[in-house]
């Protein structure tokens, strides 16, 4: 019987048009100014030293602040998932959202279909590539409020690769289930092999248009009916 439901972000519970129309450009445009202002706060301090290591390893250039500031830039525009450039655009956005200048985008089916997943007594997790602190953003300052009481678990790529049957087993150990209690919504079927071969149930999100796969798919939440 299934015990916890876990979902993707990007494509699955939030339009991905929010985090690459949205979010990026805001920390693209915010990024500047922002370390310029808050570069003795101590993530801060570590994210340009974090970037200024990896650009040392890779391309044995020594960064000036500014320099810094356009690689994280460049990052940011290569969806480079760098620890530095989630660290600093997790500070970002939480300026913006606790400033009210964006909401986290959520489809409309998200909230119901959760509070139907609460009222059965069954537990809600989150399994995206952001980080914890930016899931934590997108559902405590969502379109539909703050949905983050209703969330158990949330688990961010610290775990694994989101394309690794190893990290759907580390997720099932840390909620102490076994992988057939834990149902897995994406977008992504690739992560759905994943899943399933770690002993998950899985269903494949097909928002707006997306193609079908070998997995089951629905086009909303609301045509989600086996809960029970
Ligand atoms: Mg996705």
């Amino acid at each position: 019987m299934i015990k916890l439901f876990l979902f993707d972000i990007e494509g699955t519970t939030t339009d991905i048009n929010f985090v690459h129309k949205v979010l990026f450009p805001y920390a693209y445009n915010a990024m500047e100014q922002f370390i310029l202002h808050h570069q003795t706060h101590p993530t801060v301090m570590k994210a340009i030293e974090d970037t200024r290591i990896t650009v040392w390893d890779e391309d044995k250039k020594k960064l000036a602040l500014y320099d810094v500031i356009e690689k994280l830039k460049e990052w940011i525009k290569k969806d480079r998932k760098h620890p530095a450039l989630k660290e600093i655009q997790g500070l970002i956005w939480e300026n913006g959202y606790s400033k009210n200048e964006f909401k986290g985008h959520l489809y409309t089916d998200v909230k119901p279909f959760f509070s139907k997943i609460i009222s059965s007594n069954k537990k809600i997790g989150i399994y995206s590539s952001g980080s914890v602190h930016a899931q934590k953003l997108i559902f405590g300052f969502s379109t539909d409020g703050d949905l983050t009481p209703m969330i158990s678990y949330f688990f961010d790529t610290k775990v694994g690769a989101k394309r690794e049957k190893i990290s759907y087993e580390k997720i099932a150990l840390e909620t102490k289930l076994t992988p057939q209690e834990i149902h897995f919504f994406s977008d992504i079927p690739e992560e759905l092999k994943a899943s399933k071969e770690a002993g998950m149930q899985v269903t494949h999100l097909l928002r707006e248009g997306a193609k079908s796969s070998e997995f089951e798919g629905i086009t909303s939440f609301n045509s989600f009916i086996n809960l029970i």
